[in-house]
């Protein structure tokens, strides 16, 4: 068990001005699985000054110097990738291997691919007898969730470091232990004092002092719509940059002449995988409704037959983040049973053998139209509701018919009519018969699901101001 008590601001570990520690409880058992300091604004305040101090230094690094550094961080990610795994699931119950390959290995692979990047600062293009130049933004605020944590950390990070911006992080209060250990590997490189500062604490206080703080020149956040504007509006004052990550309810749009088994699984398993506390899951399965009963067995072999228990066991789901978000899943399970949809399978009870943790059983619903509110809002959960359509049009229709914009997927045999669909969804990213999730490519939301884009070169764009020399 890990028991942090204290901050990382310009290159030291300080004891925090905030008094009192925020414990991580293990949603497995239950039981405490670490601690870290509850920060203040003032702790805010000496680590955006840190930050402010370090920039004109490291954003004048050399490019080469800078890439050094992302590819050492991402090679002791690598070499730690075992105990990032195995904290990263005792704080947010991931099953341990998938843990180990999702929640560790991923952003260590994030940011290797961040190593080409900062040579791209010194590109330089000519419009008309101007010369147009990248800078870093500046100082960096960054407010992370709890579902990928390392990951939404890392996906904000790394760009940074490229563009030589420097930053303060301030992760979830339910899984920010993995922000720690980050820290430790950040200190072991010896990045330079002050380019990467943590201050952990409640989003009321650390989060709105970041939000609005005046030497912070963005403030880039991933986690709920609701924060997400409450952040937006604190940073209007000062007109910061404000880069959103938000919420999703996304559609799995299975055309006609779809392989009926595979992209019902696979949809099953999109949203099973990490409890279904992943922002892009596929959490509205729309069928032609000629296949829908065909379809409705399979997902429900396909949720009956998917593993769960201790995350510690060989099993694909494992609990909910708390017995809090467990709470949050049961009521919109009930909330869908009143609003008269049919609860195939799953529901509120928690599964048998596995009562002293925050587990929710795979939940199936059919009889699913898009104006029902489990249809409508972010679930965060294990819950998939499956909706019929009649003719493609509607189909695509329903797709859009959301306040998100997120994710989404098409499957059909034929891969061109599954583009044209898709190029028709309204949102960030979609994925075409099961194609899944690659680090380098952009990754963002359309309407309520955000503002901007993370990873890759277009994740790199975020953080770049853009000067005019304008010459005679
Ligand atoms: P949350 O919005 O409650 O918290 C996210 C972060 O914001 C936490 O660090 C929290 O302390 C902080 N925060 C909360 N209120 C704040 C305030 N008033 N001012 C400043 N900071 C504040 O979200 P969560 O419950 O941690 O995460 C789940 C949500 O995140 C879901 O809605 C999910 O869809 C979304 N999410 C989106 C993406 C994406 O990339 N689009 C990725 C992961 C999660």
């Amino acid at each position: 068990m890990k028991n942090y008590t204290k901050l990382y601001i310009n290159g030291e570990w300080v004891a925090p001005d905030g008094e009192g520690a925020c414990q991580v409880i293990n949603p497995a058992n239950n039981q405490p699985a670490g601690s870290v300091p509850l920060g203040n604004e003032h702790d805010v305040d000496a680590a955006v000054q840190a930050a402010n101090n370090a920039f004109l230094s490291w954003s004048q690094t050399s490019s080469v110097k800078r890439a050094e550094f992302i590819g050492a961080i991402a090679a002791r990610l690598n070499e730690r990738k075992e105990e990032m795994g195995a904290l990263i699931c005792s704080e947010l119950g991931m099953p341990m291997s998938w843990s180990v390959a999702v929640q560790a290995g991923m952003p260590a692979g994030v940011m290797a691919s961040h190593a080409e990047f900062p040579v791209e600062m010194e590109l330089e293009e000519s419009a008309g007898s101007s010369l147009v130049l990248r800078e870093p933004i500046g100082v960096c605020g960054f407010i992370t969730p709890w579902n990928y944590p390392l990951h939404q950390i890392v996906g904000k990070v790394a760009p940074a470091l490229a563009a030589g911006c420097t930053m303060v992080v301030k992760p979830s209060s339910e899984a920010p232990l993995n922000a720690f250990l980050l820290a430790e590997i950040i200190d072991e490189v010896g990045l330079p004092p002050g380019v990467f500062n943590l201050v952990s604490g409640p989003g009321k206080a650390v989060g709105e002092a970041i939000s609005s703080h005046p030497n912070v020149d963005m403030v880039s956040f991933t986690g709920s719509t609701r924060a997400g504007i409450r952040i937006a509006e604190l940073a209007a004052p000062t007109v910061k940059r404000v880069t959103q990550e938000l919420g999703g309810k996304s559609a799995n749009l299975i055309l006609e002449d779809a392989d009926l088994e595979a992209a019902v699984t696979k949809g099953v398993s999109d949203v099973c995988i990490n409890s279904g506390q992943t922002c892009a899951a596929l959490t509205r399965m729309l069928v032609p409704a000629a296949l829908y009963e065909q379809a409705v067995q399979i997902a429900k072999q396909a949720m009956e037959n998917t593993p769960q228990g201790d995350p510690l066991s060989d099993v694909f789901m494992g609990p909910m983040v708390s017995e809090k978000q467990r709470e949050t899943v049961c009521r919109y399970i009930e909330k869908g049973i009143q609003e008269g949809a049919t609860l195939v399978t799953g529901g509120v009870e928690k599964p048998s053998g596995l009562e002293s943790g925050a587990y929710v059983k795979p939940t199936l619903f059919s009889d699913v139209n898009n104006g029902m509110v489990i249809a409508r809002e972010e679930i965060f959960g294990p819950v998939l509701c499956m909706i019929p359509y009649e003719t493609e049009e509607e189909g695509i229709e329903i797709a859009n018919d959301s306040v998100y914009g997120l994710s989404g997927a098409v499957w059909s045999q034929d891969a061109d009519k599954a583009k044209a669909v898709a190029r028709r969804v309204r949102t960030g990213q979609v994925s075409i018969n099961g194609g899944g999730f690659n680090i380098v490519a952009p990754f963002g939301g359309y309407k309520q699901s955000g503002n901007g884009r993370e990873l890759g070169r277009h994740g790199l764009d975020e953080f770049i101001e853009i000067k005019s020399l304008q010459l005679n």
